[in-house]
């Protein structure tokens, strides 16, 4: 079957394709830079990581906009704390994202748009949606008239009609006409950062950025939309209304949300003291690939119970499938070709890419990767496995790694480069067979100091990273 996503808008999974020649239009919401990422976040990130590679397996172009949320109540505060300006306080926690997503291997989208460079974007959308009359001003802000989009609450699910326009229910801020209403221009207050414009001085409420970026980059209807589902009210739904009521076009075809990630089976919370970044689980030790890999073996639409048994668990999996890679390059497989075990393979990949091409399935795809090595160890074993069925096995994984992304560890800047060991592990040879024990097991010390281990083989000594 092709390639289809669960899309929250119709409550359907439906084929998907993009809507013009071979580039998919996505746009996801980025961070808000006021801190460091945490794994949390992380989850939604990497989802949306899969997403690109398997569009990219699939050969599609891209065309990714991702925003970063530089002005809200969080920064202008915490930079106002700081003693900094907005800019030079966003700037460290901007800079930090790409770093920290770069060590679990996020692929940059092809645009990445600050919200304070946007601004006079923001500004012109307000101001065709005033002319269609969906706005209305108070007390220097202003706002969006919901009742002015009847479509509302289309993509949450949610049903206003027996809400009355105007009553004034569940909000104790009465400068709105309707509780439902949002703010798009916030007037300025003392002591913030503003923007002089034509709306006033003050600055764009948050939901504006995104459709103003979306469309400026994308055009008045995208592909693909995503975020985490605490994203689809009021947020994706606000951006639906400000575009929609400003374009007449639906704003986009497809919306995909990932589930939240709890720990040990609570909401994170700093409260909690079970809140965690992404670097914090560095210092703790674990490894980019470990949590990338934990990340990314929970489909995205289910719930994500992050444990550090299931970060253990994680690099677990990733050493069976680094040794199994090991054992493709290394061992002298008997000559011929086994058809059988390239059916085997066939199927495995069959398996990995149905899998995936139904709503990134990635616990299935997982599984027959695992299922497939398990047969293929069993077929070594045996000396069913030949010569000839490397090469769909090795072409096989590393299809498998075109997604996940795990198989290289990663390697610290301080660390002996392939070519370094190579050299050593041979220098190391011709030292036992020189019997110069002394330096044979000085450079097995060297080695495993910088975390590489060896194995003595019959076919010669092979090496690999803890
Ligand atoms: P923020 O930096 O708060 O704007 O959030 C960035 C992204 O992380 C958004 O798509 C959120 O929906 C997502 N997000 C926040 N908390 C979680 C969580 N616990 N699990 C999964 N995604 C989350
Ligand atoms: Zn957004």
């Amino acid at each position: 079957m092709a390639l289809r996503f669960y899309n929250t808008l119709t409550q359907t999974t439906e084929p998907f394709s993009p809507a013009q020649d071979n580039t998919v239009r996505m746009y996801t919401c980025g961070p808000t830079v006021w801190n460091f990422v945490h794994i949390g976040n992380l989850r939604t990130f990497t989802s949306q990581d899969i997403l690109r590679r398997w569009l990219q397996y699939r050969n599609y172009g891209l065309q990714h906009v991702m925003n970063i949320t530089d002005v809200d109540d969080r920064i202008i505060q915490q930079a106002v704390a700081a003693g900094q300006s907005i800019y030079d306080y966003t700037d460290i926690y901007t800079k930090a994202f790409f770093e920290d997503t770069g060590k679990v291997r996020l692929q940059r989208p092809e645009i990445v748009s600050k919200a304070t460079d946007h601004i006079n974007e923001m500004v012109a959308l307000i101001q065709g949606l005033a002319e269609n009359g969906c706005t209305y001003e108070s007390e220097g802000s202003t706002y969006f008239r919901i009742a002015k989009f009847p479509e509302y609450g289309k993509l949450a699910h949610l049903h206003f009609e027996g809400m009355q326009s105007g009553a004034r229910v569940d909000t104790d801020k009465y400068e709105k006409d309707d509780a439902r209403d949002f703010v798009l221009w916030k007037a300025r207050k003392e002591g913030e950062h503003f923007w002089d414009t034509p709306l006033g001085p003050g600055r764009p409420g948050w939901h504006i950025e995104c459709s103003a970026m979306a469309m400026k980059y994308l055009g008045e209807t995208l592909d693909i939309h995503a975020g985490g589902v605490d994203l689809i009210f009021p947020h994706h739904e606000n951006e639906i209304a400000q575009s929609e009521a400003c374009t007449h076009k639906p704003f986009a075809r497809f919306w995909l949300h990932t589930e939240h990630l709890m720990v040990e089976g609570e909401t994170m919370s700093k409260s909690k003291g079970n809140f965690y970044t992404l670097r914090d689980l560095f210092e703790k030790g674990y490894s980019p690939e470990a949590v990338r890999y934990l990340l990314t073996s929970v489909p995205y639409r289910k719930q994500l119970n992050f444990t550090f048994d299931g970060l253990r668990s994680a690099a677990t999996a990733i050493e069976r499938l680094r040794n199994f890679e090991l054992r493709l390059k290394t061992t002298k497989f008997p000559d011929g070709d086994n058809p059988a075990f390239d059916e085997r393979t066939a199927k495995a990949l069959a398996q990995f890419e149905e899998a995936l091409d139904d709503d990134l399935n990635t616990a299935e795809a997982l599984g027959a990767v695992f299922e497939y090595i398990r047969d293929a160890n069993t077929a070594i074993d045996n000396g069913d496995f030949k010569t000839a069925n490397r090469q769909n096995a090795d072409s096989f994984l590393q299809k498998f790694d075109q997604v996940f992304d795990v198989l290289k560890p990663t390697v610290s800047e301080h660390a002996l480069s392939d070519a370094d060991i190579d050299a050593l592990v041979a220098e190391r040879t011709a030292a036992k067979k020189a019997k110069n024990f002394k330096r044979s097991d000085e450079i097995r010390q060297t080695l495993a100091d910088q975390n590489v281990i060896l194995e003595d083989t019959k076919e010669g000594t092979r090496w690999k990273r803890k």
